[in-house]
């Protein structure tokens, strides 16, 4: 019998210890004879739980005490109108890095607010833009971009700068799969499905000096500030999403934190651009230094073959590789090296046999 390896890129892979002790906390919830789903929130087994993940969080990430962590409502797509909202302090303009349609979207949903500048655009050009290419106006209010496009498969290697408007990054698909130095950044976000497990909940790390200054008429629960003072408890949120957290990010750090998961997620990446690039058959269009380390879109030449591919895949134990527009292959943080490996090998075996 083979292991069974998911390359799903839209919800976090659950190592196996954390999805014991959730099994766990659906029946008893650390001792307390109440299922996980059943703890009053405002217990203070509850509140212990949500400090506990917020200090796991900055721990694991090193983050300073000049910048808040939170864990706000919702998903990533809250946050494309929760950084206007609270970074516009009074300016009427802001500006967006566009590489994609991750990044695109956040764009658009930042009109609805202000005019919108766009620094640079890369989209449908495999790749984003160089630092150099960057036109920021000295007005903006901040310089948003999108770490890494999930759909395209290119991720920025570095960290725009704008030359002084505070940057607003959306770190979803690129969580823990490269270092955070957190203190480069007005605004960190990062849909919590992805890497740390459940959806419900989006990290927020945000400079303490920006907040406080949302828009006037700005929804309660759409400013940081609000989050920031109620220590992430300021409206029932979902129990399960931050058991699941606090599982995560235990086991992240039983993994050797960042840095060891970085050099990780690069070791996986290498392995599976390696198989690509050697065979004809497949094509991944994606400039080298924009390549992507957690989401690798690719294509058979012959589009013919995909559905005996995907078959044969899964016959191996290698599944979710599936992507939005033909195939992708999700690397996530809890899929072993081995996993890249058994995924590289089949790619061999299948292009010699069908190549
Ligand atoms: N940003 C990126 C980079 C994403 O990959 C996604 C979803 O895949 C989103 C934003 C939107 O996320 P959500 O579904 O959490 O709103």
């Amino acid at each position: 019998v083979t292991d069974t390896y998911s390359f799903n890129a839209s919800a976090a892979l659950l190592p196996a210890p954390v999805r014991g002790r959730l099994r766990e906390a659906i029946e008893d919830w650390q001792g307390t004879g109440l299922s996980i789903l059943e703890v009053s929130q405002r217990s203070g087994d509850f509140e212990q739980l949500v400090d506990r993940v917020l200090s796991r969080l900055r721990a694991v990430l090193a983050v300073p005490a000049s910048h808040a962590v939170l864990l706000a409502p919702g998903s990533s797509s809250h946050q494309f109108a929760m950084v206007p909202l609270n970074l516009l302090r009074g300016r009427g303009r802001a500006a967006y890095v566009v590489s994609g349609t991750w990044s695109q979207r956040a764009a658009a949903e930042a009109r609805r607010w202000c005019a919108v500048q766009i620094a640079a655009s890369t989209a449908g050009a495999h790749r984003v833009p160089r630092q150099q290419e960057l036109t920021v106006d000295p007005d903006v209010a901040y310089l948003h971009y999108t770490a890494n496009e999930t759909l395209e498969g290119v991720e920025f290697a570095y960290v725009p700068d704008g030359g002084g408007p505070p940057v607003a990054a959306d770190w979803s698909s690129a969580l823990f799969a490269r270092p955070l130095d957190a203190a480069r950044f007005g605004v960190v976000y990062a849909g919590a499905q992805k890497h740390l497990g459940a959806a419900g909940l989006t990290v927020v790390i945000a400079r303490e000096d920006l907040l406080g200054r949302a828009a006037p008429g700005t929804p309660t629960v759409f400013d940081y500030a609000v989050h920031r003072e109620a220590g992430s408890l300021h409206a029932s949120s979902v129990a399960m999403a931050w058991y699941v957290a606090d599982l995560m990010l235990e086991w992240l750090a039983a993994q050797g934190g960042v840095g060891a998961l970085a050099r990780e997620a690069e070791g996986k990446a290498a392995v599976v651009y390696a198989a690509l690039d050697a065979a004809p058959l497949y094509v991944n269009a994606v400039e080298p230094g924009s390549r992507s380390r957690t989401t690798i879109p690719f294509a058979l030449r012959e589009p013919g073959l995909q559905a005996r591919f995907l078959e044969q895949a899964a016959a191996d134990g290698l599944v979710g590789l599936t992507g939005p527009r033909g195939l992708r292959a999700g690397l996530g943080n809890a899929l072993p090296l081995e996993g890249a490996r058994r995924l590289a090998a089949f790619l061999g075996d299948f292009a010699v046999r069908h190549g």
